[in-house]
């Protein structure tokens, strides 16, 4: 490659504050990536409500035909319906086949010798579940039912399953757990968690994700422990729905939604997006943390192969986060999200 194309979509609220960041993390990275090209593109609800579509055909083709990966911000989705809307993220997911949400959570220690007391991978089923989103609302005989469709396939729970091993025989503790509602939800909980334990046993895996150990755990027991004892995980899988919840619960034993990263992978295609939301509450204030953004855009760029890079801009992160002066009010901080990227990209 001689240029890096990245689809910016900053989407709504505090996506707009906190992409711009992960754009100047990358250029401050100057010639040790290819030169990087912006193509700043639309989504999202604000777009919604002024042109009628959450998604625009553009962007997608943009994304498809010209971008080597790219970087989202955060939508704003109301909890009430819509007509006509429906989340610009979970449709891109889909769209192009993004099917792994890889969401590190990682303490920063207070020095660089120690290890961080919270070090563990939430590895997210990105296109199915409870997120096919194929909702019924009824009349029945006591009054209105509304029913979901939740799909689980071998397919996507192989393929996620797949993505958690490799990532786990990549890690010192090489650990996996497996999180699930079987005792429940015993047949598609139970297609997951079976799909997913064969893994190791596939003639594709040929013996090379034999070393990985692997548990289990009750998704509600696991958000129990992950508070009590976070240290006992290293890489979690889990169906869509619950790999959401539990890396948002994740992100409170680390201090902040505002530093947890994820990219959504497929086998052709990347695209980085802090874990937070669009946060209303603070958006256009200028004091949303844009740690998270930047640290997605560093797991973006190691997924693409540029490793170095990549930890230049990890490493510039963890030393503002460990000096602790020039921090956004979500870590106790007074300082501005300008303030912290230029303290970041002194050190990049
Ligand atoms: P949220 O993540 O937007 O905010 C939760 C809390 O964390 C808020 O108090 C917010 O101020 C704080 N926070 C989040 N990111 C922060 C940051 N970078 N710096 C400092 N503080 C930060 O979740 P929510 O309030 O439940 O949802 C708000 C909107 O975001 C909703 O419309 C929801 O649909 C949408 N949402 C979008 C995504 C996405 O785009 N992937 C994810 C989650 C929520
Ligand atoms: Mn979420």
């Amino acid at each position: 490659r001689s240029t890096l194309k990245i689809g910016l979509i900053p989407a709504d609220g505090i996506g707009h504050e906190v992409i711009p960041a992960a754009k100047e993390a990358i250029l401050a990275l100057g010639s040790s990536i290819p030169k990087p090209e912006f193509f700043l593109l639309d989504a999202g609800f604000e777009y919604f409500k002024r042109k009628g579509v959450a998604l625009p055909e553009e962007t997608v083709q943009v994304l498809k035909n010209e971008c080597d990966c790219a970087l989202f911000g955060a939508v704003s989705s109301p909890s009430r319906k819509v007509v006509g809307y429906s989340s610009p993220i979970v449709a891109l997911r889909k769209e192009l086949d993004l099917y792994a949400n890889i969401r590190p959570v990682i303490a920063v220690a207070p020095t660089p010798e120690e290890k961080p007391n919270v070090d563990l991978v939430v590895v997210r089923e990105n296109t199915e579940c409870l997120y096919v989103k194929q909702e019924v609302l009824t009349t029945g005989k006591h009054g209105k039912e509304a029913r979901a469709t939740r799909l689980i396939t071998e397919r996507a729970s192989r393929r996620i399953g797949q993505t958690a091993f490799d990532i786990a025989v990549g890690r010192p503790r090489k650990h996996l757990t497996i999180i699930h509602k079987s005792n429940v939800l015993s047949v598609t909980d139970g297609l997951f968690r079976e799909t997913v334990r064969g893994v190791p046993a596939l003639p594709e895996s040929a013996g090379r994700l034999d070393d990985v150990t692997v548990a289990e755990q009750l998704v509600d027991s696991a958000v129990y422990r992950l508070f009590r004892e976070p240290q006992i995980y290293d890489v979690m899988v889990a169906p869509n729905l619950y790999g959401d919840i539990i890396s948002d619960a994740a992100a409170a034993l680390v201090g902040s939604l505002g530093l947890i990263p994820s990219i959504n992978a497929g086998d052709t295609f990347v695209m980085g997006e802090p874990v937070h939301g669009s946060a209303p509450d603070i958006a256009g204030k200028s004091i949303a943390n844009p740690l998270a953004a930047i640290r997605s855009a560093a797991l973006m760029l190691r997924h693409l192969g540029y490793g170095d890079a990549a930890a230049r801009i990890e490493n510039a992160v963890d030393i503002v986060i460990r000096d602790g002066r020039i921090l956004t009010p979500d870590l106790g901080g007074s300082a501005k999200t300008q303030d912290v990227t230029a303290e970041v990209l002194k050190r990049i």
